[in-house]
C-alpha cells in the first residue's frame, strides 16, 4: 500500500517546505517537459518534487510517463523524484477518474473536484451556480474523496469556489480538514488556489490535519512557489 510519510501541519520544519508536490508537464496542459523541471527544481534548490499529471480512466499514456520520469530522475540523485498522477472526483461517492492500473504505477495520487457531475453524465454549468449552492456541491465531492477514494491528497480544496468567488467557506474546510485528518490524507496547501494563504494556515494550526506542499505548477516559473509563500509566513519556524 503506497504512503507517503506526510506530516501533520505543526510537525512541519523548515525543511519539509522544501518540496513541490504538484507539478504538470507538457504532457497535459503544463509548458515545460520533464527533463526542463527537473532542472529548475535544481536551481530552484527543492529537495523533493512530485510529478502530479492529470489523468482519466481512458489514460493510456502514463505507464510511458512513469518510465520517462523514473529514467530522467537517474541523473538528479540529490533529488526525490515521485511519480504522481491527479484525478478528479466522478461522484459524492468518491467515485475516482483514475484506473487501479493506473495508480499502481504511483507514488503519490492526488484528487481534485474540477467539474461538477450532474448525475446524468454530464456537467453542471458553473454559471448556473448560487455561491451557496457551488460551495456545497464542491464541499460533498471532496468529501467523497476523502471518504471513499484511493487517494493521499485532497488537491486545491475549495479551489474551483475559490476561483469564481473568493475563499471557500471557512465552516466548510473545517470540515474538510477535520474529514482529512480522521481518513489520513492530507490536506494540500495551494499556492495556486487559496485566496487567502494566511487564514488557511490559522485553520491548518488549529486542526493540525497532515498537510501536502503544491504550487499546482503548470509554468516553470512557479516551480517552488508554494515553498517560497509559506516562507514567508514563517511556517515550521516554531
Ligand atoms: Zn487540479
Ligand atoms: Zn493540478
Amino acid at each position: 500500500m503506497r504512503r507517503l510519510p506526510f506530516k501533520r501541519f505543526r510537525e512541519l520544519r523548515p525543511s519539509d517546505l522544501n518540496c513541490d508536490l504538484h507539478c504538470h508537464t507538457n504532457q497535459t496542459d503544463g509548458q515545460a517537459s520533464i527533463a526542463d523541471v527537473l532542472a529548475q527544481a535544481v536551481t530552484v534548490g527543492l529537495d523533493r518534487i512530485a510529478f502530479t499529471e492529470h489523468v482519466r480512466r481512458e489514460t493510456d499514456w502514463f505507464p510511458r510517463f512513469a518510465a520517462d520520469i523514473r529514467r530522467l530522475r537517474q541523473d538528479y540523485p540529490q533529488l526525490e523524484v515521485l511519480v504522481g498522477c491527479e484525478a478528479k472526483a466522478l461522484n459524492t461517492r468518491g467515485g475516482f477518474d483514475a484506473t487501479d492500473a493506473l495508480l499502481a504505477e504511483c507514488d503519490i495520487v492526488l484528487g481534485s473536484v474540477h467539474r461538477f457531475p450532474d448525475g446524468k453524465g454530464s456537467y453542471l454549468d458553473f454559471d448556473d451556480l448560487s455561491p451557496a449552492a457551488f460551495a456545497q456541491i464542491e464541499f460533498e465531492l471532496a468529501i467523497g474523496l476523502l471518504e471513499a477514494a484511493p487517494i493521499d491528497v485532497l488537491a486545491h480544496p475549495g479551489g474551483m469556489y475559490a476561483r469564481r468567488h473568493g475563499q471557500f467557506p471557512p465552516h466548510l474546510m473545517q470540515k474538510l480538514m477535520e474529514k482529512s485528518l480522521e481518513r489520513g490524507i492530507a490536506m494540500e496547501i495551494s499556492s495556486s488556489y487559496l485566496p487567502d494563504l494566511p487564514a488557511f494556515l490559522v485553520l491548518c494550526a488549529e486542526i493540525n490535519p497532515y498537510v501536502s506542499i503544491g504550487s499546482d505548477m503548470h509554468r516553470l516559473a512557479d516551480l517552488g512557489r508554494c515553498r517560497d509563500l509559506m516562507r514567508a509566513q514563517g511556517v515550521g519556524e516554531w
